[in-house]
């Protein structure tokens, strides 16, 4: 009945769902462990009526037009920019670390001292890895540096990820370089905006043709079976000929035959507030205090109109897949120990004409939405559509 099974209710396979549906006319089964549709980016109105993203915030931003253009089928936009604060020494400062930051910092004379050291050496309106900038062998920047990396990503990388930043791949740390410039938001990307109606609703649009049939509250063991000797599948018990896309983990697939996959996990606190508003930027983060990395108020990022708010508080924590409340793999931990892992098993799927990996967890890479969706794009062209 079906010839394309999709595991996981996400961006990958909402994406992959409505290509097959609309461009195929074909029918597709997609299978979700999840009460709900939506991945990670699932929001929901909280029970005092705020909007709020139940796996933590997400804003959606792209320099891809071709995604941009794509979503906007499906959803109009709120028009937000993202802006960060840091808290430094009791100081709210903007982060990504950028110009303002420095004469937010430091007395007027030391900050434009840096400020031209930093403008002759790398240009202006450039960004800087902070691995990169502590590579300087000028003993102001060094000082700069060291000032930087201590106080914004030392504390918070070994929070968020348990382990310094030089022993993750530096494009973590790089997802939020020191920004010459004094542009304060804390992405350039040329669209960015906020689903209007919410990400559930953009993903209700995008699963709402008749050939998609949803199937939530079900771990794809239940119903389907992978042999992963030999490629062959089952659906529902009967031999399944189709093509499986899969977004679940992808050493779940193989039975963990070359071992686990590590994850960075989370604990979200929520909590809802009878005040109009609580901080003045929708996320500000606390690389050197308490325990959680930072605070986010949903209200700033999606306008909605409310008398009161919510907040949410991120705590990181190991991952464990057998231990409730610490079983959802957020973030894959990108090293080369891990990648080398996880290519063994990439290297085993490509024996497998039916199975195409997509997504997060199944290519083990730290995506964004933007990310997931170009790739949907591209894997539908390349391998479904051909
Ligand atoms: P997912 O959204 O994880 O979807 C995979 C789905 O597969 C899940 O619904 C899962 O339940 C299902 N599944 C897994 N195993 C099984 C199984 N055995 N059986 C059935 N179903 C299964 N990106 C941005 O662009 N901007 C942001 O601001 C941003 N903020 C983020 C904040 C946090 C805290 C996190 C964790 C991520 C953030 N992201 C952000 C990244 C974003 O969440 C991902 O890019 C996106 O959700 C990936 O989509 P996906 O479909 O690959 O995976
Ligand atoms: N980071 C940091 N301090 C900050 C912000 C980010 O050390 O104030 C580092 C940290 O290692 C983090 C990474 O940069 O995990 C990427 O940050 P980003 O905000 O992109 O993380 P995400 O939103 O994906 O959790």
């Amino acid at each position: 009945m079906y010839n394309y099974v999709i595991v996981g209710a996400g961006f990958a396979g909402a994406v992959m769902a409505e290509r097959i549906a609309n461009e195929l006319n074909e029918k597709v089964l997609v299978i979700e462990k999840r009460n709900h549709i939506g991945g990670n980016a699932f929001d929901c109105y909280d029970d005092q009526g705020v909007l709020i993203h139940q796996y933590g915030p997400h804003i959606f931003h792209t320099r891809n037009k071709d995604v941009w253009d794509y979503l906007s089928q499906f959803t109009e936009w709120y028009l937000y920019h993202h802006e960060v604060l840091g808290v430094l020494d009791g100081n709210r400062v903007p982060i990504p670390f950028n110009l303002n930051t420095l004469h937010t910092v430091f007395p007027p004379s030391l900050a434009g001292k840096l400020e031209e050291k930093l403008i002759s050496s790398f240009g202006y309106n450039v960004k800087v890895p902070i691995l990169k900038l502590r590579e300087t062998d000028d003993d102001d920047l060094q000082f700069l540096a060291d000032y930087i990396y201590e106080k914004i990503f030392l504390h918070y990388t070994v929070k968020q990820w348990g382990v310094k930043p030089e022993d993750l791949d530096p494009a973590v740390t790089g997802r939020v370089p020191v920004y010459i410039s004094r542009d304060n938001r804390y992405f350039q990307d040329r669209y960015q905006g906020m689903p209007k109606k919410g990400y559930t609703k953009l993903f209700e649009n995008l699963f709402a043709n008749k050939n998609i049939h949803v199937m939530l509250n079900t771990d794809y063991h239940d119903v389907l079976t992978f042999n992963s000797e030999n490629g062959s599948t089952e659906l529902f018990g009967q031999p399944f000929n189709g093509k499986l896309i899969y977004s679940g983990k992808v050493d779940e697939l193989f039975n963990y035959e070359f071992g686990e996959l590590p994850y960075r996990s989370l604990r979200f606190e929520f909590e809802s507030l009878q005040q109009n508003e609580y901080q003045a930027v929708g996320t500000v983060n606390y690389p050197n205090d308490y325990d959680f990395t930072r605070i986010t108020e949903f209200k700033h990022l999606t306008g909605q109109d409310v008398a009161n708010t919510t907040i949410v508080k991120e705590f990181p924590q190991s991952y464990e897949k057998d231990v409730p409340g610490k079983d959802i793999p957020y973030y894959p931990i990108q090293n080369d120990d891990n990648q080398e892992k996880y290519s063994l098993y990439k290297n085993k799927a490509k024996q497998f004409d039916n199975l195409i990996l997509l997504g997060r967890l199944a290519e083990y890479r730290y995506y964004d939405m933007d990310a997931v969706v170009a790739m949907a794009l591209k894997v539908f062209r390349d391998k479904v559509n051909k």
